[in-house]
């Protein structure tokens, strides 16, 4: 086992990896910016390192300085967390010529599926269903306008680099096209770098449902089932349960055996998701993940599991401990993201955190890595907390939201929570009947 490990990450997730190190007995490094010197990963990790200034290029984002901390403190291996490095194919190149262990997979699989172009490919011929799409990038606007009159509208213009929903544009018929077309394409290029785009039908009421993976490079593979996160905004996940709502035991064992089965081929070593649109009792995948995701914590409330611990076992070369037929989900696990953020606008809202109370008792996990007196900088992505809660059943599990977030007190800072506590007192949400347009929708609607 690892002695030290270096977390490349700040926030909520920073503090989920150093937790796992203590249980584990590993000694922790944080990394941060000059933003972020009385962050709480900072505080709670065994040792820390000035990375660079606040702009995550600078720091978080810099390969250079994270592999010097790395050397400087003798960390012999790096977990990502989300976002920022986790899905960098060549930041794992770097560590694997430095002798420092990636806990995640290998680059060539964050390359494969890091080209949704490539990892669709790769799916399709692995078994596992597609959105109908073209074959490949779409060059010129000729080529969309071909593509999209033989499939149909409408369309959706996807960016082959995309994720966080940018460099996406819908068009409804042929007359949207071009606008659709261009405008992912500048987007693309904007957020991206690469301006390529390829073409997906789009659906018009689909549900988010991602099955979580676990390799243990060598061919064997397991699922833990499935998380609905249809409720989203601007194609950002807010929400999200495990199990979902519309999927049973056999369609979560057929799906899910898919995907383990893909995986397990691949030889992909560690934490995986795999994204599918579910319309109509079908799947159809839209991209993997190769990495931890933000709603992790849904699935290991329901499978009882520790999806970091086992993370960092397997990259330490220890044997996967999850068994297939040892997996099984019981209750119902909620996840809820609180934003810094004013409502209704979602506008950003850093600043001074005066007062800080973290809900409790049975069945609620509160991950944040904010305290009272704590600035948010303005810097960074708006999570700063996300909210868990686990019961025998999904109205247990809906009334424990409920009453946890009436407990959460955040004061100085505008966050997201009160629109949590006005969803559950929809009748739709309360059923469990929601598309990924739903939330929009509503939001629309005042
Ligand atoms: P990103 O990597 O930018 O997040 P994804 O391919 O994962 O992009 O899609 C993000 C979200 O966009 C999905 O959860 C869904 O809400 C919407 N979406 C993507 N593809 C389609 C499609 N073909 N039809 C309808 N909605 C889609």
């Amino acid at each position: 086992m690892f002695k030290k490990i270096l977390i490349a990450n700040r926030g909520e997730i920073a503090l989920r990896v150093i937790r796992a190190c203590q249980e584990l007995g590993i000694s922790s490094v944080a990394v941060h910016s000059t933003a972020d010197a009385d962050a709480m990963h900072v505080r709670l990790a065994d040792e820390s390192v000035c990375i660079g200034p606040p702009a995550g290029a600078q720091s978080y984002l810099n390969i250079a300085s994270v592999i010097s901390a790395c050397e400087i403190t003798g960390a012999e291996a790096i977990h990502p967390g989300y976002g920022f490095l986790s899905e960098n194919a060549a930041f794992v190149q770097a560590l694997e010529d430095h002798q420092i262990t990636f806990i995640g997979p290998r680059s060539e699989h964050i390359s494969t599926m890091g080209d949704k172009i490539t990892a669709k490919e790769t799916m399709r011929k692995l078994g596992v269903p597609c959105v109908p799409g073209s074959d490949g990038g779409v060059p010129t606007l000729g080529d969309a306008e071909k593509i999209a009159a033989d499939m149909g509208f409408p369309v959706l213009i996807k960016a082959t680099a995309g994720g966080g929903g940018r460099g996406m544009k819908l068009a409804r018929d042929a007359a949207g096209l071009e606008a659709a077309f261009s405008g992912a394409r500048s987007e693309a290029k904007a957020a991206f770098g690469n301006d390529e785009v390829y073409i997906e039908k789009y659906l018009e009421r689909p549900r988010h449902i991602e099955v979580q993976v676990f390799g243990d490079g060598k061919g064997r593979a397991v699922h833990l089932g499935e998380r609905d996160c249809s409720l989203q905004r601007r194609h950002q996940k807010v929400f999200e349960e495990a199990p979902s709502p519309v999927i049973d035991a056999a369609l979560r064992a057929e799906i899910g055996q898919t995907c383990a089965d893909a995986v397990g081929a691949m030889n992909y070593i560690g934490a995986g998701t795999i994204e599918f649109l579910y319309e109509d009792g079908k799947f159809y995948f839209i991209e993997m993940n190769t990495r931890l995701q933000v709603e992790h914590p849904v699935t290991e409330a329901v499978f009882g599991v520790d999806l970091v611990r086992e993370q960092i076992r397997v990259a330490a070369g220890q044997e996967m401990s999850f068994q297939q037929h040892a997996l099984k989900p019981t209750g119902h696990a909620i996840e809820v993201r609180i934003n810094a953020e004013t409502l209704p606008e979602f506008r950003p809202s850093p600043g001074k955190i005066s007062a800080y109370h973290a809900p409790g008792g049975l069945g609620v996990r509160m991950d944040s890595a904010i305290y009272a007196g704590y600035t948010i900088p303005p810097y960074y992505d708006s999570l700063i907390g996300k909210l868990i809660v686990y019961a025998d059943d999904r109205p247990a599990a809906m009334a424990r939201l409920d009453r946890a977030l009436a407990e959460l007190i955040v004061d100085g800072i505008d966050t997201t929570a009160p629109l949590f506590t006005a969803l559950l007192q929809e009748a739709d949400i309360q059923s469990g009947d929601y598309t990924i347009h739903w939330l929009e929708k509503w939001l629309d609607q005042g």
